[in-house]
């Protein structure tokens, strides 16, 4: 639920609040939290990352930060958790964590999070999508975005005849990321209504982040969810958020600290990102 607050104010700000209103055509809701957000230099564009794909692709699995901690940098985002114990997905402030089969429960404030990104969203864009396929969709955002240079959050909130996906299954001990999700478990969603909670991330950012796209999926019901690995037919809203502000979480652990990350791991990180792994499926 959006916050609300009542507030007395004074008769020249609300003449000058309606004068906004009937100039711009904004709701009054939509002119209050701009401005306080601007008064309180609130950066709307920030975004927040837990640790590197890189360590994550190394195997760093060790929690960097709190759940709790990280709802504090914003209200929408993916991520994993300590040992690559489930997906996370963090969606109009609530935390959640999917397992296999795609089973989802409220994320404990104390669960610690190896690897996240987290953003305030407040929607830049707001269309109606129709789309036949993955490609279809990411086409259709992808002529949304403004540059090939900014990270991009998007919320797809839609009805989709079939979502193909993933959830993470903990790791075992020195296990890396390419191992530990030749385990994962995989399944299909089908005639589902929920968001996709994603990023997409320029190429530039590939040592750190997920260059491209990276959705992961709650159902309205926050009954299911997990990782995205494909998708047929969609029909619903997309919003995007812009993002030009990163900020970099990095792991004080021993086990970041003596990493090797000074390699290109793209390959690596395309079969985990969108890859079917598991041998059984
Ligand atoms: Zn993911």
């Amino acid at each position: 639920m959006t916050p609300r607050i009542e507030s007395e104010v004074s008769r020249s700000v609300w003449s000058a609040i309606e004068k906004r209103r009937v100039q711009t055509g904004e709701s009054i809701d939509h002119i209050v939290d701009a401005l306080l957000a601007e008064a309180l230099e609130l950066d709307r564009h920030s975004l927040f990352q837990v640790s590197t794909s890189t360590a994550l692709v190394q195997g760093v699995f060790g929690g960097v930060v709190t759940v709790e901690e990280l709802r504090r940098h914003g209200d929408f985002g993916l991520g994993t958790f300590s040992g690559l114990d489930g997906e996370l997905v963090i969606v109009d402030g609530d935390c959640f964590r999917a397992t296999a089969g795609g089973v989802v429960e409220p994320a404990a404030d104390d669960r610690e999070v190896p690897f996240a990104l987290v953003t305030w969203f407040e929607s830049d864009v707001d269309v109606l999508i129709d789309a036949a396929s993955f490609e279809e969709m990411t086409a259709a955002i992808d002529s949304l975005r403004s540059s090939e240079n900014l990270f991009v959050a998007a919320r797809v909130e839609a009805e989709f005849d079939r979502l193909s996906m993933r959830a993470a299954c903990k790791a075992l001990p020195g296990e890396n990321l390419l191992e530990a999700t030749s385990h994962q478990s995989e399944f299909d969603l089908d005639d589902v209504k929920g968001s996709l909670v994603g990023f997409w991330s320029p190429p530039y950012s590939r040592t750190i982040g997920v260059p491209g796209y990276h959705f992961h999926f709650i159902s309205d019901d926050h009954e299911v969810g997990g990782h995205v690995l494909g998708l047929r037919a969609v029909r619903g809203r997309i919003r995007l958020h812009t993002g030009s502000d990163l900020h970099i979480a990095l792991p004080e652990t021993s086990e970041f600290l003596t990493a090797d990350l000074s390699g290109d791991h793209q390959e690596e990180l395309d079969a985990v990102e969108t890859e079917r792994r598991s041998p059984d499926s």
